[in-house]
């Protein structure tokens, strides 16, 4: 037999490593909201501005007026595993910020032109950074009020084969929207507004009370949901079950009008969606699926969030205590509003 000899081991280049990375949490112009999104929260922001072009495809830009980044942090955000969020193994146990892993910026920027114009607070004057396709060409003085844009344009002109997973700008854009009023629903007192080719396409005022909340929910899911949901409040110990509870009655085809939020993060979680399934089994046809906008609460030693590099799925400490309180609660609220109501269907 011929003598075999192995390649050799090299160290990925940053950019490489970066665009790697990237194919964990930069799908589509959706998942890059998202990530920019959570960083707008984290800085504080209490104003969030979208604009797109075809869908988020040739451009998306976020801006906020949160905290602003320090001129001199700016090539450092920029590079992997750089987070001002976590210093600590008991810092990550706890978490309370929506980002932690420093890889959403390098990884956007490795397969996209970015440009962050960002100011402090305390700073009379903003800067600027521009990186294209990983490599950094420029940081500049530059005007802002405080608060920070993220701009990103020409998703994957450097990676033409993620290019072609993209749908149509149309498609894109409703990816995108589902992203927002799934961060709207879990963030009330920040007001968010999306513009397409300056046109604005959704607009969610702050909302500080419990009507203006409310409000936001129906804009979201539908007058119809309001008028066929129970809002509710539950706790037992030191998990809390709130929100907005379909009827059994008020049903669709598709299970997308699910929101469910763990400690404010929008999850999809085999225990919750097993729960939920479990506590209408009884109330719903197998293939319809009920709507609901939830809140669970828990102690964030609690929840491992450091589990999917998009950070949609969590790992419970106590998942059966989990599964049981939702179960629970769910059940006694639908099982109490009579389950023999007519089934009325929604298109
Ligand atoms: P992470 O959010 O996990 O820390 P990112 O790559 O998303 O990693 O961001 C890197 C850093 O850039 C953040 O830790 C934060 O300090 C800074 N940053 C990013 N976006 C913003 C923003 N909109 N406002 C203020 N700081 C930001
Ligand atoms: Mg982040």
């Amino acid at each position: 037999a011929e003598a075999r000899t192995p390649a050799r081991v090299q160290r990925l280049d940053a950019t490489l490593a970066n665009q790697i990375a990237a194919g964990e949490v930069v799908e589509r112009p959706a998942s890059i909201l998202k990530e920019l999104l959570e960083n707008s929260l984290d800085a504080q922001a209490a104003r969030i501005t979208i604009h797109l072009q075809a869908g988020g495809m040739d451009m998306l830009s976020v801006e906020d007026d949160g905290t602003g980044i320090n001129p001199e942090d700016l090539p450092l955000a920029l590079e992997r595993h750089a987070t001002s969020k976590v210093a600590s193994w008991e810092d990550l146990q706890a978490i309370q910020t929506m980002g932690f892993r420093g890889e959403a910026l390098p990884a956007i920027a490795s397969v996209a032109r970015v440009e962050i114009l960002s100011r402090t607070h305390d700073s009379g004057q903003g800067a600027r950074i521009a990186v294209h396709g990983g490599e950094q060409i420029r940081l500049e003085p530059a005007a802002r009020a405080p608060g920070t844009t993220v701009r990103v344009a020409d998703l994957f002109y450097n990676v033409p084969a993620r290019r072609k997973f993209l749908r149509s700008p149309a498609a894109e854009l409703s990816r995108v929207q589902k992203v927002l009023r799934q961060i709207a629903l879990a963030n009330f007192p920040i007001a968010f507004q999306l513009l397409q080719n300056d046109r604005s396409l959704v607009q969610f005022p702050a909302a500080h009370d419990s009507a203006a909340c409310a409000a936001r929910v129906a804009a979201v899911l539908g007058e119809g949901f309001m008028a066929n949901a129970l809002h509710l409040e539950q706790s037992d110990r030191d998990l809390s079950l709130r929100g907005w509870l379909g009827l059994p009655t008020y049903n669709r085809a598709r299970g997308d009008e699910q929101y469910f939020f763990v400690n404010g993060r929008p999850v999809r979680d085999p225990v919750l969606t097993h729960a939920l399934r479990a506590a209408y089994q009884d109330v719903l046809f197998q293939d319809r699926h009920p709507l609901y906008v939830l809140y669970l609460e828990l102690p964030p030693e609690q929840v491992d969030v450091n589990v999917h590099p998009a950070k949609a799925e969590v790992r419970f400490r106590d998942s059966r205590a989990v599964h049981d309180f939702l179960f629970h609660t769910l059940r006694r609220i639908i099982a109490g509003q009579g389950g023999d109501l007519p089934q009325v269907t929604v298109p």
